[in-house]
């Protein structure tokens, strides 16, 4: 990888995809790296030396002016936004983070920046194609007519477009990818802001640990999804950031499951089976979502490709230490947190 001159800055730095993708860019060489999120430093997942860690808040234009001066690359992960319990609840909330990407846009045109990446999501797409758990994937084209997910899909909708139009009217190189349901350490994984894989891993480990018989499943279980393994998040993000398309391309790992195998799965990685609780009141959202792949492979050769197994033994086996060594969710403020 060729670092560009000048700071790569990352927003949403102290999240969980932020995180990931900082800590890569400093074992691929990039040496000056801009870290920024908005939570206190002591509640990033990730903080790294030689890495230049800023508590700031994308929202204000002055912020973004300051943080985006020398950057070569940009890649904004910053969004206030959760898993469906979150989304559903707090529309107007995850609409406000279109004041990220504006001012990020404004600010990254006026310094001259070389790249700049936005996080979209599959959110972007209507449900209508996404009624049926034996779902057929989801080409990008498919997001038009435009009907995304309420409040969090039409934002991301929206920030996608005026990426686009930043790049026809103003020349500033953008690109967009739309994560699928992203999982794995140093994440989300209670509070309410988590989502599926890291719920069940939550779940399952606690009845391991504490003796419990029972998992409670929102909906009927039957509803699917693919699930994209962080390390094949990051190692997108990067390609699609120096490739050289920039309409949105999908960014998802295409093996479907349904939420009832996914507990099959965590329940036989963590040796225990437990009685299920279905909660039909319970957000569910879509009832099936797949990545289509073939553009993100046409166009760079790539896909993800680590198997949904491979990957919850992972995040499993974070998640089980986590709980079992006391410590609680470091997004979570310190009031709700003991240990580390
Ligand atoms: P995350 O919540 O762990 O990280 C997002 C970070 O943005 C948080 O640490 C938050 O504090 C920060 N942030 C929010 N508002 C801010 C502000 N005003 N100024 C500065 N920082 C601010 O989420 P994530 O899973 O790492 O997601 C990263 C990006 O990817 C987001 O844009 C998200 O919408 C997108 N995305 C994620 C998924 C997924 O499955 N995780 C799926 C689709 C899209």
């Amino acid at each position: 990888m060729i670092p560009p001159n000048g700071v790569v800055l990352v927003t949403g730095a102290g999240g969980f995809i932020g995180g990931h993708l900082v800590a890569s860019l400093q074992r691929r060489g990039v040496t000056h790296l801009r870290a920024v999120d908005m939570k206190p430093l002591d509640r990033w997942y990730q903080r790294l030396p030689g890495v230049e860690n800023i508590q700031a808040d994308l929202r204000e234009p002055a912020q973004c002016q300051r943080l985006v001066e020398g950057a070569g690359w940009v890649f904004n992960l910053a969004a206030d936004m959760g898993g469906m319990g979150f989304i559903e609840s707090h529309k107007a909330e995850c609409m406000l983070s279109v004041l990220i990407n504006t001012n990020l846009l404004v600010a990254a045109r006026d310094a001259g920046v070389n790249r700049y990446f936005f996080a979209s999501s599959a959110c972007v797409y209507k449900a209508e194609r996404q009624d049926r758990a034996d779902v057929t994937a989801l080409r990008e084209e498919d997001a038009y007519p435009a009907m995304p997910e309420d409040g969090y899909g039409w934002e991301k909708l929206f920030g996608e477009r005026l990426c686009r139009h930043f790049s026809e009217d103003f020349g500033l190189d953008t690109r967009v990818a739309r994560y699928h349901n992203v999982y794995g350490p140093l994440g989300t994984w209670e509070g309410g802001r988590e989502k599926a894989p890291a719920a069940v891993c939550r779940k399952v480990a606690e009845a391991k640990l504490r003796g419990g018989s029972e998992i409670e499943i929102w909906g009927d279980g039957e509803q699917t999804r693919s699930f994209t393994f962080i390390d094949d998040c990051v190692e997108g993000t990067i390609r699609i950031l120096m490739g050289n398309s920039s309409d949105p391309l999908n960014l998802g790992s295409s093996e479907l499951v349904s939420i009832n195998q996914l507990v099959s799965m965590v329940e036989d990685i963590a040796d225990i089976r437990l009685r299920r609780v279905y909660d039909l009141d319970a957000p569910r959202g879509v009832r099936g979502r797949n990545s289509d792949n073939a553009r993100i492979m046409q166009e760079l050769g790539w896909a993800p490709s680590t198997s949904l197994r491979t990957g919850m033994e992972r995040t499993f086996t974070w998640i089980y230490d986590q709980i079992s060594s006391g410590h609680r969710d470091r997004a979570l403020p310190a009031s709700g947190r003991h240990g580390g």
